[in-house]
């Protein structure tokens, strides 16, 4: 019989082959760090990823995160990315369990998390959400606002800057826009040199990601399986 255990472990070691056979392909001795996106997922789930080494994951919904958060109290060394649309009255909550918040996209979200970050006595690390598609929906600040941004993150004394990340526009091939984001990375650099993470590359275009130099992938659906079931 497959467990859910067997089940993890083996679509975990397909996607970290894969990830393996990208950077030896883009000649990067540097692993990225593997996010296990556990949205619609129990923290039991969680809890066997993290048996299996996974040491990141991911979440996008504030009520089901901090749920399962709760439960998962027992693994310290969980680290925590929040990589979902972000609501100005979720900040508070999300700063006292995210680690990392990938999906900071407008200004009013830089005092509510950093507020929620001091009230909760911690610092979170932060990256700025850009968008890649004109405005055309899957989030994220404009180019053009990205630097404004980055300062004002840069600024909280409870915030730390650590880069950008992006989803890769519907209906287009990924790599040119994650090439376009490895360019903002380096703009974004030349103002705030530690800001070097670049979180990009999901299931279908990870590859795409770990060529233009992605730091963080966030690997959903081909470690847990389809989400439909679980909706
Ligand atoms: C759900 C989600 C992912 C993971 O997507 P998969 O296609 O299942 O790998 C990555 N990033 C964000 C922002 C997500 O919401």
């Amino acid at each position: 019989m497959t467990t859910r255990r067997d089940e993890l472990a083996d679509r975990l070691a397909a996607v970290r082959d894969r990830v393996a056979a990208a950077c030896a392909a883009a000649g990067r001795t540097d692993e990225p760090t593997l996010v296990a996106v556990t949205k619609f997922f129990p923290a039991s789930d969680v809890d066997l990823l993290a048996d299996l080494g996974v040491t990141d994951v991911g979440e996008n919904r504030d009520q089901e995160a901090a749920a399962k958060v709760a439960e998962l109290a027992h693994r310290d060394r969980l680290t925590v990315h929040f990589v979902g649309q972000l609501q100005s009255n979720k900040a508070g909550s999300v700063a006292g369990y995210a680690d990392v918040v990938h999906s900071l996209d407008r200004a009013k979200l830089v005092g509510a998390l950093d507020r929620g970050a001091e009230r909760h006595g911690r610092t979170l690390d932060v990256l700025v959400q850009v968008g890649l598609d004109d405005g055309a929906g899957r989030g994220g600040a404009r180019p053009d606002e990205v630097a404004a941004l980055a300062d004002a993150v840069a600024g909280s004394a409870h915030l730390r800057l650590r880069g950008l990340m992006a989803v890769a526009p519907l209906g287009q091939p990924p790599r040119p826009a994650f090439a376009r984001l490895r360019e903002l990375s380096e703009t974004l650099r030349a103002q705030h040199p530690g800001a070097r993470w670049v979180s990009a590359g999901m299931s279908a275009d990870l590859e795409d990601a770990v060529a233009e130099g992605a730091t963080h992938l966030r690997v959903g659906s081909a470690i847990l399986g389809s989400r439909e079931s679980h909706r």
